[in-house]
């Protein structure tokens, strides 16, 4: 997704000729085919509130951005925002964040027990002290029509996708004269972008930068329950246990607006589809096998929580699951973004340690003007410049999920 996006607006906004090297053309392990393509304002990081606000407005324009003639992508945005739970212990910290957020323009609104029960009858506030909820410019849309409308539009624009697993890199003094794939074709370019994902640390270290981004497993449920759950948010709890509603769950209460492409009431289905995940337990070791899923954490943690809070929950089972990899800054769980520390002419952005999907298209533009013009522009990434690691200059994200 990252590197689609800096290579669509390289080529839309900026007329360079770009070609992307990816070692998978079927993305199967990509975290972007294997993520909950949320996305929300509610961050602690002024740079990530902004990134989100202008990815939003891009969602919402994406039919016209991404359009290749008469193909317009439907991206099924959905903003009925997200709530974050928090008990007396985490008050305080919902208040600290929502002060930030809102000075930053996002439209976050902290709500009682009260008034968490008016707003969502459905749901138990018992052990809560305070809830924050995003009423604008929060929600979740289809990550794959993205980021395949991003590849579309790509190619429309002269951009090249090449199948190679890169190596490495060939480089003369501070400059990288080519990129070397594993069965020693080379591509040399005048700029070279190191957007990886959980998989950039080996090829960063080959240019000198220590990156502390590795691949962290999450898994994600899939349940269906015929419950229904007006206006449902995309609901966080102080365990860390999330849930949201997958596609059209039901009418939309006086809560929610209707999902885009919302059917008539008569064809809606009764109840429907959540995801539903939460931190693993225990140890988080390095990119174990993405095929072995913790059913024990459904079981023993999310379940618990998901019925303690939403009582129609009663009637729920997993339909399936599936497990990506969060592209783990665990330096301070955020991105790496700017001009490689010591090279001429290289840039990475990676690292986004669970939020990239819905930075993308703010992040892809921004980086593809500086790299075109050494300009920022609405957006000024220097916070995320990878010389901040060396410096020991943490950018610390606290809202992750
Ligand atoms: C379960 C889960 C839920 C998530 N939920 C959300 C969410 O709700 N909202 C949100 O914003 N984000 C979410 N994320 C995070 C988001 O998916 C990622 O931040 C984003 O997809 C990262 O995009 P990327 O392009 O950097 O990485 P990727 O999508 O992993 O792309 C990297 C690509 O590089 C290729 N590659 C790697 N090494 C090489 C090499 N040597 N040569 C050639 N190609 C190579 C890989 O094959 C891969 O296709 C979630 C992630 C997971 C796993």
């Amino acid at each position: 997704m990252i590197g689609s996006a800096i290579a669509c607006f390289l080529a839309r906004d900026h007329g360079a000729r770009v070609t992307v090297l990816e070692r998978d053309p079927t993305f199967s392990r990509a975290s972007s085919s294997l993520s909950a393509s949320s996305i929300r304002q509610q961050f602690s990081t002024p740079v990530n509130i902004a990134l989100s606000q202008a990815s939003l407005e891009f969602l919402r324009r994406a039919h016209e951005e991404l359009a290749v003639s008469d193909e317009r992508p439907a991206l099924g945005l959905v903003e009925t925002g997200y709530l974050y739970l928090a008990g007396p212990a985490g008050a305080h910290t919902l208040r600290e964040l929502h002060a930030v957020q809102t000075a930053n323009g996002a439209d976050v609104r902290l709500l009682d027990p009260a008034g968490l029960q008016r707003r969502w009858p459905w749901l138990r506030s018992d052990g809560i002290a305070l809830g924050s909820w995003g009423a604008r410019g929060e929600g979740w849309f289809d990550g794959p029509a993205l980021h395949a409308a991003l590849r579309r539009k790509a190619r429309a624009c002269g951009v090249r996708f090449d199948t190679a697993d890169v190596r490495g890199w060939e480089t003369f003094g501070t400059r990288v004269v080519a990129a070397v794939g594993s069965d020693g074709r080379r591509w040399s370019a005048d700029h070279f972008v190191l957007a990886a994902g959980a998989w950039s640390a080996p090829l960063a270290a080959q240019l000198g930068l220590a990156l502390p981004v590795c691949a962290k497993k999450r898994d994600v449920f899939v349940l269906e329950s015929p419950a229904l759950l007006p206006g449902c948010p995309l609901i966080i709890e102080p365990n860390g246990v999330w849930l949201r509603p997958e596609g059209i769950t039901g009418p939309q209460g006086p809560a929610g607006r209707p999902p885009e492409g919302a059917r008539p009431p008569s064809e809606r289905p009764r109840g429907g589809l959540f995801l539903a995940g939460a931190p693993p337990r225990g140890e988080d070791p390095d990119e174990p096998p993405l095929e072995t899923i913790d059913h024990g954490l459904f079981e023993q943690v999310i379940w618990p929580t998901l019925a303690q809070r939403i009582p129609a929950f009663e009637a729920l089972r997993v339909r399936s699951a599936w497990a990506g990899y969060y592209e783990m800054n665990t330096f301070d769980h955020n991105g790496v973004v700017g001009d490689m520390p010591g090279i001429d002419n290289a840039s990475i952005a990676c690292g986004f340690s669970g939020h990239g999907m819905q930075h993308a298209p703010a992040l892809g533009q921004a980086l593809a003007r500086w790299i075109a013009t050494r300009r920022w522009g609405e957006i000024d990434l220097t916070p995320l410049a990878p010389q901040r690691i060396a410096r020991g200059q943490r950018l610390v994200e606290r809202n992750v999920i």
